[in-house]
This record gives C-alpha cells, structure tokens and sequence, in this order.
C-alpha cells in the first residue's frame, strides 16, 4: 500500500522531533508539506537528506508500480497505479490501433483513411494512436505511428482475442484487480484486447464492447477494421475517461485567430480554462467579422476563480501581452476583457498602459449582441 502523508512525516526530523526538522533543504517549508508532496509523488525522496533506510523501503515498496510500460516510439501502454480515477489519476490513455495487410489490394486506401482522420481535441487533433502492418516491407515510411505485426505480438503485452464479451470483461476486470491491489506481478503486462470485426453490422456491437474495455481496463485495443463512426465515438470517450480529476482542462495560453483577422480586428481576452475557452471561441468563430483571442496562463481557472486565487492577475495578463508579443503583432490597442472582470480595469490600465481594456459580456453567448454595438 502507498504511503500516506502523515506515515511518512512519522519518519522525517519533524515527526522524530529531531534537530533537523522543519530545515527547509528539500525546498518546502516544513516536514508535513514535504511528507505531503511525497505521498502524492510530487517531490523526489531524495530531496531530503535524512531519510532513513526503513522510510526509504516502506516508501519505494509502496510506490512500485503494479503494471509494466509499455513503450513504442512516444506511445506508452500501461504502467496504471490505480483502479479508479478518482483515487488518483490514470496514467496512459488507452492505445487505439488497427493492423492492416500491406497485400491487401484496398491497403493504400485503408491507409489514407486513418492517417487522414483525426477528431478535434482540446489540446490539438486526436488521431488513430497506431497501424500494426502484416507483411511489411522494409523501406516503407508512413505519416502515422507504426510497428510490424511481427514486432506487435513480441512486445511485453497480455495479449487476448474478444471473442465473448463476458469473458473478456471479467479478464480485464482479475488481471487490474490482481495488479493493483494484490501487487502480483503475474498480472504486471498491460493488456491488449483484439477485435476480429467480421462484417459491418458487427461494428456496433465492437464499439459498445470497446466502449466497456475502455472504462475496464483494457490498455490498447486492437482493431482488424477502421470505421470513422466507431473511432470518433471510441476516441471521445477515452479523452473523457483519461482525465486527470487533479488538473482542470485548460488550453494553452496564446493569440487565437478567428475568420482570418488582420492587425485591426478586435480583440477579446480570457483565461485558459477549456470550457469557458470553448464558449468564447464558438461565439468569435460564429461571428460575420475577423477576431483574435488573447488567452492567458490562469492554471485552467474560470475567470473569476481565476481572479480570486490571484491568478488572473493584472499583472499576468501584462506578462502575457508582453510574451506574446502583442504590441507589435496587432495595430489594435483596445481589449475587451470578461465583464466579470470589470472591477479590475484600472489595475489593467496601470499595468499595461500601452492598450486600453474594454469591459465586455458576462456570459460568451452575449459577445454577437456586445459586438453590433462595438465601435473599434
Ligand atoms: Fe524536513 Fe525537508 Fe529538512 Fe527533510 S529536508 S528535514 S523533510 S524540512
């Protein structure tokens, strides 16, 4: 069993009321928030020199990990700690891939099929993560991830065929248990489940098994068919389930462009927090005129929460401006910021003094009404 803070402060300086306690060396201020940071492996054990050799067993006994990774290229397959989200966080998506024969006379068309698909994500287009080729040739180069067959069947994996659903599930459901839980390392490979889809009308029923293994726990899934329909539905709910419940969704901060802007267009600011990105971005794609979206660092915070854990700051959003460069990259000098955030356009002012900030709507769904009445 993993360690919690409070076992592992027992055996630090604090705990033991030694001289050395509360020293500061491993960066946190104290004991308890190192012996905190490490339960949660957000700190190396070693930052702290005075860890025992007991501490050091109990805590390396605990963290090992239960289930073997799996690497191709930068794929990882496996290496789960947990059997719920919740109590931690899941590792690596689920593998979704598909073996094609290069003899087979439609394999150039079943090719371009899966490298030109791709759903749209929140941190860039989602793809088939993976084509397992049977008689491979050796100088062929693809635009997507591949391994030969022969390569596929040799790596590290507990490879099984679906063949009864029940069977399957009941399979995936021993060997995580039997990893996690019991640490027992003949359950340590992660697990490959292959589909042998025999017609079309099997591919709803593949896609609701899929569904299953992907929630419990299959670690790759293996395809003998591509169907745009069943991996967008398998890709969007493996993006839902492999969420880190610790960290909220967020995009990256940067300058967004919408309708082909030029240096004139309007601009709009907010945080980074993907639904209330999402919502705006939406609204500005939707509108009849060109716009850019300046989005900024607030840790994936909505825009007041942001505001309130002093991360959407005056002086971020000036950083950001500076980072991005927009000064030179725009003529235009007006921002319009969320209107919730009305209270803080004279620290806006102060801190940016080169741009003006505008006080714009409350909810993204007003930015097409707020416009009409906007004069730039
Ligand atoms: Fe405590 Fe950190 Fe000093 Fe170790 S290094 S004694 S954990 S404050």
């Amino acid at each position: 069993m993993e360690m919690t803070g409070l076992q592992i402060f027992k055996y630090l300086p604090g705990g033991k009321k030694e001289s050395t306690a509360n020293c500061k060396k491993c960066g946190c201020p104290t004991c308890m928030a190192f012996a905190l940071k490490l339960a949660k492996q957000n700190i190396e054990i070693d930052k702290c020199p005075y860890i025992s050799d007991e501490l050091q067993e109990k805590y390396s006994h605990g963290i090992k990990h239960p289930q073997k990774t799996v690497t191709i290229g930068n794929l990882k397959i496996g290496g789960e700690n947990v059997l719920y989200r919740h109590e931690k966080t899941f590792i690596n998506k689920t593998t979704l891939a598909v073996i094609l024969d290069c003899n087979a006379p439609d394999f150039n068309q079943n090719l371009k099929q899966i490298s030109d698909f791709e759903i749209k994500g929140v941190n860039g287009p989602i793809r088939v993560d993976l084509v397992i080729l049977k008689n491979a040739k050796s100088n062929m180069n693809f635009d997507i991830q591949t391994i030969t067959y022969d390569e596929f069947i040799k790596l590290e994996l507990d490879i099984i065929e679906d063949k009864d659903f029940q069977k399957t599930k009941d399979y995936l459901i021993t060997t995580r248990t039997k990893a996690i839980i019991e640490k027992d390392e003949n359950y340590s490979k992660p697990t490959s489940v292959v589909f042998n889809i025999k017609s079309e009308e099997q591919l709803f029923e593949t896609c609701a098994k899929a569904s299953y293994y992907i929630c419990k726990y299959a670690n790759m899934l293996v395809f003998n068919k591509f169907d745009e329909a069943m991996f967008s539905t398998l890709l969007t709910l493996r993006e839902n389930i492999f969420t880190d419940p610790q960290k909220p969704l967020q995009v990256e901060s940067g300058l967004y462009e919408f309708n082909n802007p030029n240096k004139d267009s309007i601009v709009f600011l907010t945080s980074n927090f993907a639904l209330t990105f999402f919502a705006v971005a939406n609204e500005l794609e939707n509108l009849d005129i060109p716009s850019y979206l300046i989005v900024i660092p607030a840790d994936g915070m909505s825009v007041l929460t942001a505001w309130s854990a002093e991360k959407f700051t005056a002086n971020i959003v000036s950083k950001t401006l500076q980072n991005l460069d927009i000064k030179n990259k725009l003529n235009t000098r007006k921002i319009i910021i969320p209107g919730l955030l009305e209270h803080i356009i004279d620290e806006l002012k102060e801190a940016s003094p080169d741009f003006d900030f505008i006080t714009g709507t409350n909810e993204a769904s007003a930015i097409s009404d707020f416009v009409k009445n906007y004069t730039a």
